[in-house]
């Protein structure tokens, strides 16, 4: 069978393939782009359009009624996001909350597991993190009066393949454990796809008492987490990449249930995070709510949890278990088709290994420049350019299909005939 049929015959035994049909694809004259971005920006479900109407209808008819009068009244929207999530998370629902967007629930979530003593002061991140999270680190660490160079430890990759190993955790947790007062890990770190370990990461923080978070921007929607049994004590997320809820919206933040009920954490507040049943009474005294809800601050937008819904709903009914593993299988599919392209140039820097890598797949163009991208564009393929040489794409097991994923292993394969 060749590789097309094969990706055919692949698409007709897909159980999740009608869901292709319930997203907004870009197109131009010639139809529907093929889009593999859903790493840096999810597509529209055509659902989103009606959620987001019915509040504008709810907010022109009911006006400040709404809040109790609306088809889902606003004061307590967040409630009907916080189920769906904590099952896209594998959390309790009272160990989530949407709120804010990603680096602020950062920050909120340093301040409060980010307490540098004397001695234990330090942090622990990947080396190539997300230059946002790095921003907010380091200003976390100066906030603190302490100074980055000496404070934040940057977990190096090995040298053979840009990764770095559960070995390399552990012996640098066996040299500074004593010293970090925090570990922050991405769960796929962006630029080479590597899906970190979890429960092991987490596990090793903790047998040398260092609090420890995650970054889930790469994993929430993408690999099937299970954040309570794993144990982090926080994690924050975004969801306008693998979970379609629009660009800028809103972000995830959980913390783990064993800190529910510990209101002696640091935490900077607001009046959302008080004791729903009375918040309106306006007291001066805060009494905050146990759990997530309790880092709370404002009164949240709704326009972009309208659209949150929406898209929380598809992956209720997808299942994250099947989105899980038709995402492996497209991947796999992917790399399988990259490593037949006998070229000298192409090396994939994502792990081969199912469980070290979520649905993004990066492939370097060694000597290659942006030309080869600027191709690929004009086979009608969205993909991502890094510099230097990296090209990374996002099979999405809602949208992409198995015949997606031929189509760009078939454009590449002629660009770079024709490039020689
Ligand atoms: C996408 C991404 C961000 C973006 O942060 P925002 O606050 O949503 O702008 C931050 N960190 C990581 C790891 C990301 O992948």
């Amino acid at each position: 069978m060749s590789s097309l049929q094969e990706s055919i015959q692949k698409d007709q035994q897909d159980l999740l393939y009608h869901f292709r049909e319930q997203f907004y694809f870009p197109f131009d004259q010639e139809g529907s782009l093929y889009y593999f971005c859903g790493n840096s920006l999810g597509l529209q479900p055509r659902r989103t359009q009606d959620y987001v109407l019915q509040e504008l209808k709810d907010w022109s008819e009911f006006a400040v009624e709404g809040h109790t009068e609306a088809l889902r009244p606003w004061v307590h929207y967040h409630e009907f996001l916080t189920e769906p999530m904590a099952q896209v998370v594998g959390a309790l629902p009272h160990e989530v909350i949407v709120m804010n967007t990603l680096t602020v629930n950062l920050h909120l979530m340093m301040v409060s597991f980010y307490n540098p003593g004397k001695r234990r002061n330090k942090i622990l991140i990947e080396y190539s993190a997300f230059p946002s999270d790095r921003y907010a680190i380091e200003s976390q660490i100066r906030y603190h009066g302490l100074d980055p160079k000496e404070t934040l430890i940057v977990l190096q990759p090995n040298q053979d393949n840009d990764y770095v190993s559960i070995e390399n955790v552990s012996l640098t947790l066996e040299k500074y454990g004593e010293e970090i007062a925090l570990v922050l890990i991405g769960s796929v770190n962006y630029y080479t796809g590597q899906a970190y370990s979890i429960p092991q990461i987490t596990k090793l923080a903790h047998q040398y008492g260092c609090r420890i978070g995650f970054d889930l921007a790469h994993g929430a929607g993408n690999l099937l987490l299970n954040l309570h049994n794993d144990g982090p004590d926080f994690a924050v997320w975004c969801s306008y990449k693998y979970l379609n809820s629009g660009p800028g919206s809103l972000a995830g933040c959980f913390v783990h249930e064993r800190h529910a009920d510990n209101f002696d954490l640091p935490r900077f507040t607001g009046w959302w995070g008080h004791n729903k049943i009375d918040r309106f009474k306006m007291s001066a005294q805060l009494e905050l709510m146990r759990g997530a809800e309790g880092w709370q601050l404002s009164n949240p937008p709704i326009l972009p949890m309208a659209c949150m819904l929406a898209s929380l709903q598809m992956f209720s009914e997808a299942g994250m278990k099947n989105l899980r593993m038709k995402s492996l299988s497209l991947s796999r599919f992917l790399i399988q088709l990259l490593q037949s392209i006998n070229h000298s140039k192409i090396k994939i820097l994502t792990p081969i290994n199912d469980e070290e890598r979520g649905s993004q797949v990066s492939i370097q163009i060694q000597g290659g420049d942006k030309s080869i991208y600027t191709s690929l564009k004009h086979s009608r393929i969205i993909a991502d350019w890094r510099e230097p040489d990296v090209i990374r794409v996002a099979p999405v097991p809602l949208y992409n299909s198995f015949q997606d994923v031929f189509y760009l292993y078939d454009s590449l394969k002629s660009i770079l005939e024709k490039n020689g």
